[in-house]
């Protein structure tokens, strides 16, 4: 139930003063529905009014003068030009449209404040269309710093300042939710104070992420979206579940493997351990670098499940990967007499009624299995354990369906997109977290070059070269948009280059093939039939092919750090030497090259994911979104990364300290968590 003293954050747009039917429409679609929603959109901008008189005007700048009209314009055809003076000299207000309105309100002889971009133009002051034009003894309508908003074709920033000041206007004053020691701490005002001041800001830093009014906004934000993930895993924690505590199987398939767990492997499988133990449903995100063998330490959790006589399923988001996934699994499942079924969309007909009858009646242990797991149509005997591979490649309303389909099942899923600790806590805070920190040994060095594509011919050389000692390669070309049609014919007409020079067997695979002939080239590929392979990103995720010493980039400086990184993952498999050679364009940006040179010093992939963070910059929200995050309106995730991890720790403890808090307390808190109204159950991605 949300708190009745909210009701005004909640009303409908269409109802505030002055948003008449017509504009109505326009704003809700551009903010959204609600006053909240209007006065929670952050300013883009300030703009200065410094008062000013005409001889010292500046030009090119937006000024605020007091003049006296003082004469009209007798020719009524094309841009019309009022004549306004001061003591210190002449200024002409330009329109281009008619002025008889004007004319009336603002008589010659009238003194009149004027505010707008003042320029020099042949040699005379002039300002066309002022934003401002009062009575003197109105002046304080001109704010000094005008807070200026993202605008569209049919609203300014001005009608959407002056709707959120009137939004503003009907808002009460909410109780505290903060405690007195942060407040003092940080020196933070009470919420509506920040955000009338991020509204009305009194200085051009006024609504800078590290300004105190909107850090007290964004930690108000961070907290309550920390209080709906922590709320979640705590109910979680107490949602009973069956104990698994069988590891014999897994033990044994883990002797017989022909290395040994890495110390991160063997902490990660402990903690899983502990959760399919402990009575109540685990929800575990393993973390790691590609190649860090995450696949093998679920593999051993789902063992555990089968033993004790439960099912599991392991889901990758393509058909490739969860096929690699199932023939690496397959020798180890054998020979322990483990049944599992490899599900995909492939399957149909008579194949397809097989399967899924065999998965009702638990005669297959563990299903590996694409989207076509999560159908209507297929039912579990006894699922208790469901792993997901690049679980970000999943919606939750699809991981949702899974869990329907057993009863309080066990949850881990894998991610090889490493990101910075502090932000981790907001992408997976309702996860508990094992990260896979360290490399199987053995793994030679990936050696990394930044060549310009100018040197093509040479690479071609290199390329020829590692070939014939009978190792394979990879070349990468962006496609970077499913609709780049240019794209598309760079990567086939450098398919066909490549097969012409180097007189190998060279494959070509892209995103807009049918995935069968994907995962036919990409087969013959492992199998080394083909020697090199012409690829967009789909080799992006998992594939695993040992003897691909080399992978080539082609406009790397198009690709994400923590992509690149994952696309040199596809080299270094083995115990050969391996390369990656990323070529770029001229001109290389300043940023740009430094991302590049940074993936040239460094395989440390939490390293690369913290600096590519950084050095995306505060303004990328794309990439904010491409890494998971929520649509957060004032938390800047670069800029408040200490802020996220204050209201992770304080959402923890709130609510543990829940029953002990002072009840004004809890129920400012409950206003505070409706107030941002976090719904976790984002909608689907396509598939
Ligand atoms: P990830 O899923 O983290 O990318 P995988 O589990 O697919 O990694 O492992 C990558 C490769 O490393 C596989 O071929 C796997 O058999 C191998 N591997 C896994 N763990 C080890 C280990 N401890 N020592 C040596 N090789 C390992
Ligand atoms: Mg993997």
């Amino acid at each position: 139930m949300r708190p009745e003293i909210l009701f005004p954050y909640y009303t409908s747009l269409s109802a505030l003063k002055g948003v008449g039917p017509k504009i109505a429409p326009l704003l809700i679609k551009h903010v959204g529905p609600t006053v909240r929603d209007l006065v929670f959109t952050v300013p883009s901008g300030v703009i200065e009014r410094p008062v000013t008189t005409l001889a010292s005007a500046i030009s090119g700048l937006t000024q605020t003068v007091l003049v006296t009209i003082s004469a009209y314009p007798t020719n009524l055809r094309g841009p019309q030009r009022i004549v306004a003076t001061d003591a210190t000299g002449e200024l002409h207000l330009i329109f281009f449209h008619k002025i008889r309105g004007f004319e009336i309100k603002h008589p010659v002889g009238s003194q009149r404040w004027v505010s707008g971009k003042i320029e020099i133009f042949n040699g005379l002051l002039q300002m066309t269309h002022p934003d401002y034009v009062v009575a003197e003894s109105h002046g304080g309508d001109i704010p000094p710093f005008e807070a200026v908003y993202p605008a569209t074709q049919s609203l300014t920033s001005r009608t959407i300042r002056r709707f959120v000041q009137s939004g503003l206007t009907t808002l009460p004053n909410l109780p505290e939710w903060l405690g007195e020691d942060l407040l003092q701490r940080e020196g933070w005002p009470a919420f509506n104070t920040a955000l009338q001041g991020v509204h009305m800001p009194q200085g051009v830093t006024g609504i800078h992420p590290g300004h105190i009014y909107r850090r007290r906004l964004a930690y108000d934000e961070a907290l309550a979206h920390q209080l709906a993930l922590k709320s979640r895993k705590a109910n979680r924690q107490a949602s009973p579940a069956i104990k698994i505590s069988s590891n014999i199987w897994s033990d044994r398939a883990r002797d017989s493997l022909p290395f040994a767990f890495t110390g991160a492997q063997s902490r990660a499988l402990d903690d899983v351990r502990h959760d399919l133990n402990s009575g109540y449903r685990m929800n575990r995100l393993i973390q790691g670098d590609v190649g860090s063998g995450k696949t093998l330490v679920a593999l051993m959790a789902m063992l555990d499940v089968a033993e004790a006589g439960f099912q599991s399923v392991m889901m990758a988001p393509t058909e490739i990967l969860v096929r690699q996934h199932y023939e690496k699994a397959l020798p180890i499942l054998e020979s322990l007499g483990v049944n599992a079924i490899l599900m995909t969309g492939r399957d149909k007909g008579l194949v397809r009624e097989q399967k899924r009858a065999n998965v009702a009646a638990g005669l297959a242990s563990i299903i590996f299995g694409t989207h076509a797991v999560f159908q209507d149509g297929v039912e579990f005997k006894s699922l208790q354990l469901a792993v997901i591979d690049e679980q970000h490649r999943f919606g939750v309303g699809q991981r949702q369906k899974l869990f329907q389909k057993g009863d309080s099942v066990h949850y881990l899923s894998m991610s090889a997109t490493p990101i910075p600790r502090t932000l981790a806590l907001t992408v997976y805070g309702e996860a508990d977290l094992s990260i896979l920190d360290e490399k199987p040994p053995g793994r030679q060095a990936i050696h990394t070059a930044v060549i310009p594509r100018a040197r093509l011919n040479d690479v071609f050389k290199r390329l020829k070269t590692v070939l014939s000692t009978g190792a394979q390669a990879y070349w990468v070309c962006p496609l970077v948009e499913d609709t780049a049609e240019s794209d598309l014919m760079a990567v086939e007409a450098r398919y066909r280059e490549l097969s012409d020079v180097l007189g190998a067997e060279v494959g070509l695979v892209h995103g807009r093939m049918p995935p069968v002939d994907k995962d036919t080239v990409i087969s013959r590929f492992a199998r080394n039939e083909i020697k090199l392979l012409c690829a967009t990103t789909v080799v992006e995720v998992g594939i695993d092919v040992p003897n691909a010493t080399i992978i080539i980039i082609e406009q790397a400086e198009r690709f994400g750090l923590a992509q690149l990184h994952q696309l040199r993952g596809r080299v270094g498999r083995g115990t050969d030497k391996s390369a990656c050679i990323l070529l770029y364009d001229m001109p290389l940006s300043k940023n740009a090259q430094a991302r590049l040179e940074l993936l040239r010093d460094t395989e440390d992939g939490f390293l690369i994911a913290e600096t590519d963070w950084k050095l995306r910059g505060e303004g990328d929200i794309l990439g904010a979104k491409q890494s998971g995050f929520p649509e957060y309106r004032f938390v800047n995730p670069v800029s408040h990364d200490d802020l996220i991890a204050m209201a992770s720790r304080e959402a923890s403890y709130l609510i543990q300290k829940h029953h002990d808090l002072p009840r004004a307390r809890v129920h400012a808190l409950d206003i505070l968590r409706n107030l941002f109204d976090w719904r976790l159950d984002v909608p689907d991605k396509a598939d």
